[in-house]
């Protein structure tokens, strides 16, 4: 008996797509593809020489799962001088994430999309309802092309949402706009996620842990301090790694023995998270380094 071919509905289009494949079936080929389907348990690729390929469908849906929320770098979601998510006046739990557009490389901070976020930074709470500020975040004004509110841009500067719960990205829209969909092919309690709300989830644990480790420190204690700085990859550069470098001392901040601080191993954009949790497991008080001229000065100095 010959199966059901299925054409793939709405969510199936999002999750079976080829890149999808391939990330759960790291050898299949992406050329000459006629056709997708869901046969049974399985997803069948229909080739152009009219061979036709199978995979379990479980696999790619777990793979769909842990791309769609999959971990990215602590500066991908940073605004200018490493602003965190901004909290939106109208709306409460509503934050802005921008996008790390000032750490992508070293020139990035020209792009018009970085200009944008700089000239908005503090502006935000100027537009009162949330279609506004989606508007403006997600760059997505092309209804009335006449009025485009940011000229000369294409990226979104950024997301509004609310954590565990909501995001303006097109990921997540994507997810609600079929969730019907998408609890069919998962189960009933599927809910829609994005890596914006994984990053949110992960920057808000390391400011509580960051807190709490303030707040335990006897008085006197607060002199293990690490401090730690950012230089983006370079433009043309083969390599996508910028270097987090990190500087620790266990003299305080303001420490008037400058040989006291020790430079850590360098390490990059890709350890930042891992490190950052790291320095606070380790009884260090982590800070941001552009704030502190003298060790900035000695780190500068390190690196030229
Ligand atoms: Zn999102």
């Amino acid at each position: 008996m010959k199966e059901t071919y299925s054409e793939l509905n709405e969510a199936q289009q999002i999750i079976y797509t080829p890149s999808m494949i391939g990330r759960a079936f790291p050898d299949f080929e992406f050329g000459d593809i006629s056709g997708i389907y869901r046969v049974g348990t399985k997803c069948v690729v229909l080739r152009n020489d009219g061979f036709e390929w199978s995979y379990p469908a479980e696999d790619i849906k777990k793979a769909y799962r842990n791309f769609i929320g999959r971990e990215v770098s602590f500066f991908d979601y940073l605004g200018p001088d490493y602003r965190g998510p901004i909290p939106w006046a109208h709306k409460s739990n509503t934050f802005v994430l921008l996008k790390g557009l000032h750490y992508s490389s070293k020139d990035s901070y020209q792009k018009p999309e970085a200009q944008m976020q700089r000239l908005w930074i503090d502006s935000f709470n100027n537009l009162k309802t949330i279609q506004e500020l989606t508007a403006v975040i997600e760059n997505s004004n092309d209804d009335d092309s006449d009025e485009a509110i940011l000229p000369d841009t294409k990226e979104a500067l950024g997301h509004v949402m609310t954590p565990n719960h909501h995001c303006s990205c097109q990921a997540f829209q994507k997810q609600l706009k079929n969730l019907d969909a998408f609890k069919e092919e998962f189960s009933e309690d599927y809910q829609p996620t994005c890596k914006h709300l994984v990053w949110y989830k992960l920057f808000r644990e390391f400011q509580t842990k960051r807190t709490e480790l303030i707040d335990n420190l006897p008085g006197g204690e607060k002199n293990n301090v690490a401090v730690w700085f950012y230089t983006p990859m370079t433009n043309g550069s083969t390599s996508p790694y910028g270097t987090f470098q990190i500087w620790w001392t266990r003299d305080g901040l303001y420490s008037k023995d400058i040989n006291s601080w020790k430079k850590y191993k360098s390490l990059t954009q890709y350890d930042a998270w891992k490190y950052l949790f790291k320095m606070i497991d380790t009884g260090f008080i982590p800070y941001e380094g552009s704030l502190y001229p003298k060790i900035k000065q000695l780190h500068e100095k390190s690196i030229t």
